[in-house]
């Protein structure tokens, strides 16, 4: 499509006030830029799509805007300088990506053009994203220019991976760990986009979205970027379900509700249905997973926590059949699903594994775990023990591992 300009550009945040999510770090920078205290280097860490680039670009432009006669805290956004910042593309404001300039050559260019004052700004900032992904040889390189700066330079780091940069880097840096976007602001800002572009969309679909961003705001606007591409009208969660290629949660409902009842073959019968429309094992255990999580929390929550990121209907039918399970059985539900899904990459019986998640589910009792088996053994010597004493302890309450 000529010009179009997908939502994760057009709806980028220009200000510090307005990055969805990150409001601590927000502030502390202002009041850095405000007080002069702005440091030489800051490390910004969190995982890909939570503002790390785009908060870069603000600081940038609040040290270089043009429209005031010092670092400020409001940049214009309309200058030609800070335009040029929210494009990429300054002089004077030099993006790297550190996964495809990993070498001791780019940082020995880097350094030898550090040296000379910005070109028509007050400062020369370095953006490197990806920074743990650079070599030791430039990492040492990086080194000697952190420890003795020129005064016109910034350096901003960006890291998914801040165990992987080296503890002399991270000592000069100033740290900001960028938080996971809560699925709800995800949703509350996706929704003000869909208003501005004229778009309809369910609101259950919206919050499917969101979900499914799973605490990335960029993932969640190419989401959204897909699916109105392809809508004519108004988008349905049914076209949101179909995009992400998961389970509608009502087949994942009878799959759990067949568990949860111990009727294995059914449970079975509907995992092949879900698997027959398309849905891929990754997807089905993934959802397996997160409806096990979502009653375990129901269960020792309770129902409306709002650690459960549902709507209401879903969130009444799971807890519902979270009843059914002991707190320990849930427990370990979540941990059976989860470790199939992180063994199916790869595997050449993915299915039978998923299979056999599903079955040993459905039939939990018959599967005894250690623990379980260490409290029976002491309930059993606790209670002979006390068979001959006059007054009789009432035997500890002790219910089975599995459904109650
Ligand atoms: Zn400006």
């Amino acid at each position: 499509m000529a010009g179009y300009l997908v939502l994760a550009r057009k709806y980028r945040s220009t200000g510090f006030e307005e990055v969805v999510g990150q409001e601590p770090i927000a502030r502390t920078l202002v009041n850095a830029v405000k007080t002069g205290r702005v440091a030489h280097a800051y490390l910004f860490t969190g995982t890909r799509g939570v503002g790390k680039t785009t908060m870069a670009r603000i600081l940038a432009k609040a040290l270089n805007c043009l429209s005031a006669d010092e670092p400020t805290p409001k940049p214009c956004n309309e200058c030609e300088v800070c335009k040029a910042i929210g494009r990429g593309d300054d002089v004077d404001v030099v993006e790297i990506d550190g996964a495809s300039n990993r070498g001791i050559d780019q940082i020995r260019e880097l350094r030898a053009n550090a040296v000379y004052r910005p070109a028509r700004s007050r400062y020369k900032i370095y953006y490197i994203d990806e920074v743990h992904m650079l070599t030791m040889e430039a990492f040492n390189a990086l080194l000697k220019t952190l420890e003795e700066p020129p005064e016109h330079v910034k350096f901003i780091f960006a890291t998914t991976d801040p165990d992987r940069v080296p503890a002399t880097i991270l000592s000069r840096c100033q740290r900001f760990d960028f938080r996971d976007i809560p699925t709800s602001l995800i949703r509350d800002h996706l929704k003000s986009i869909c208003e501005a572009e004229s778009v309809e969309i369910a609101d259950d679909a919206l919050f499917r979205v969101a979900r499914a961003a799973s605490g990335s705001m960029r993932d969640g606007l190419s989401l959204l970027d897909q699916l109105l591409s392809a809508a004519e009208g108004p988008v349905s969660d049914a076209e949101v379900v179909s995009l992400l290629g998961t389970p509608p949660d009502e087949r994942m409902l009878k799959l759990v509700g067949a568990i949860a009842s111990g009727q294995t073959a059914a449970a079975l019968t509907e995992l092949d249905g879900i698997l027959a429309d398309g849905v891929t094992l990754e997807s089905s255990a993934t959802a397996l997973c997160d409806c096990f999580r979502n009653m375990m929390l129901s269960a020792t929550c309770g129902a409306d926590s709002e650690l459960i990121e549902l709507p209401d209907a879903l969130r009444d039918e799971l807890a519902s059949l979270a009843e059914r399970y002991t707190v320990p059985a849930l427990v370990q539900a979540v941990g059976v699903t989860q470790s199939v899904s992180r063994r199916l990459r790869g595997s050449s019986v993915a299915r039978a594994l998923v299979e056999a998640a599903v079955v040993r589910l459905a039939e939990t009792e018959k599967f005894v775990d250690a623990d379980s088996l260490v409290r029976r053994l002491e309930e059993l010597s606790g209670s002979s023990a006390s068979a001959g004493s006059a007054e009789k302890k009432k035997p500890a309450p002790s219910r089975p591992i599995g459904r109650r």
